[in-house]
């Protein structure tokens, strides 16, 4: 095989109590990406449409990621990298770790899989490093893993892949404002009370082992942030309005998405995500900020070939 199209998705990390160390896959949002074998020994970004992204090999994620994979290979064979770039960086929807994950997930495969998915969510993590300064896994083990993840550990890196209740849909809206990631992580308080945190632990516990059971009402308790949504939702225009109206409509719980500006309402079933979708819209689109929204079923699998 010389040539490879595949499809990177978008995910969602930070997920409510599951700050820093929970991400989910989405299916019908992400970019398209085409990889091949140069002659060159070298690794080139040839084509970036939808966004204006580094075309220098070291200053795009994808370049990076595949870079440090080759090393660790100890592989000298060269790769073209053309992306076609539809979630929109910043977004708090993983665009840089669709990149990054989809690069490695194709040359790995062009290579004759050399490496496991699990073993690939370290090199994809080297493009969130030149992202955003920091090697996090959250957006890129689901990227490449599909459905929900849980980042362990670090160091040693340890994920754990966690079932997919098959009715959950995500509903995301977008605002179009630009929120630094580093302003972001910037107003987030270093320490927590004892109290928030007991809280905190016994809502996440709860949400993964409501997974398992497909306990729908539970994921919907447990699915809450009282340590990091309280500081960062004020960065987002009507948060609050925005999650009154997911509450209303049925969803099971309501979120910032990633560092934001992105929410999310996590939904069972395909009748109430739509009815969230349709009241984001019409009370977003009475407001003078632009937006994108998107539904999306969870993708079990990750970054497909198309
Ligand atoms: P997101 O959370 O949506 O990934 P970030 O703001 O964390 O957004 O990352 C986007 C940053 O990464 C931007 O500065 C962008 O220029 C840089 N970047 C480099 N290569 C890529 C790429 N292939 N896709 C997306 N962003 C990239």
């Amino acid at each position: 095989m010389k040539e490879i199209k595949i499809f990177a998705p978008a995910t969602v990390a930070n997920l409510s109590c599951g700050f820093d160390v929970l991400g989910c896959c989405l299916d019908s949002v992400g970019d398209e990406m085409t990889i091949r074998k140069n002659d060159l020994k070298k690794v080139r970004i040839t084509k970036i449409s939808g966004q204006d992204l580094p075309m220098e090999t070291d200053k795009n994620v994808a370049g990076v990621a595949v870079l440090s994979l080759l090393d660790h290979l100890n592989e000298n064979q060269g790769f073209d990298i053309e992306i076609d770039k539809r979630i929109k960086p910043g977004s708090g929807i993983g665009s840089s770790a669709a990149s990054s994950a989809g690069a490695v997930f194709a040359v790995n495969k062009l290579l004759g899989e050399p490496l496991k998915h699990k073993e690939l969510v370290q090199f994809a993590m080297k493009g969130e490093f030149l992202a955003s300064g920091n090697a996090h896994a959250d957006n890129v083990a689901p990227a490449l893993l599909g459905g929900f993840n849980l980042v362990r550990s670090y160091e040693p890196l340890e994920i754990v892949s966690l079932p997919t209740p098959h009715e959950l849909r995500m509903v995301v809206l977008h605002p179009l404002i630009e929120i630094k990631t580093r302003d972001s992580r910037a107003i987030i308080k270093q320490n927590v009370s004892l109290k928030k945190a007991i809280n905190q632990w016994g809502n996440l516990a709860a949400f993964v082992s409501a997974l398992y059971t497909e306990d729908y009402a539970l994921m919907g308790r447990s699915l809450k942030d009282e340590i990091v949504e309280p500081v960062r939702s004020i960065l987002i225009p009507f948060f609050e309005e925005l999650e009154k109206i997911s509450s209303e409509q049925g969803a099971l719980g309501f979120g910032i998405s990633g560092s934001g500006p992105s929410v999310f309402a996590m939904c069972k079933g395909d009748e109430v995500a739509a009815e969230v979708y349709k009241s984001f819209k019409k009370f977003y689109s009475s407001k003078e900020i632009e937006f994108d929204i998107h539904v999306s079923e969870i993708n079990k699998t990750g970054v497909k070939i198309l």
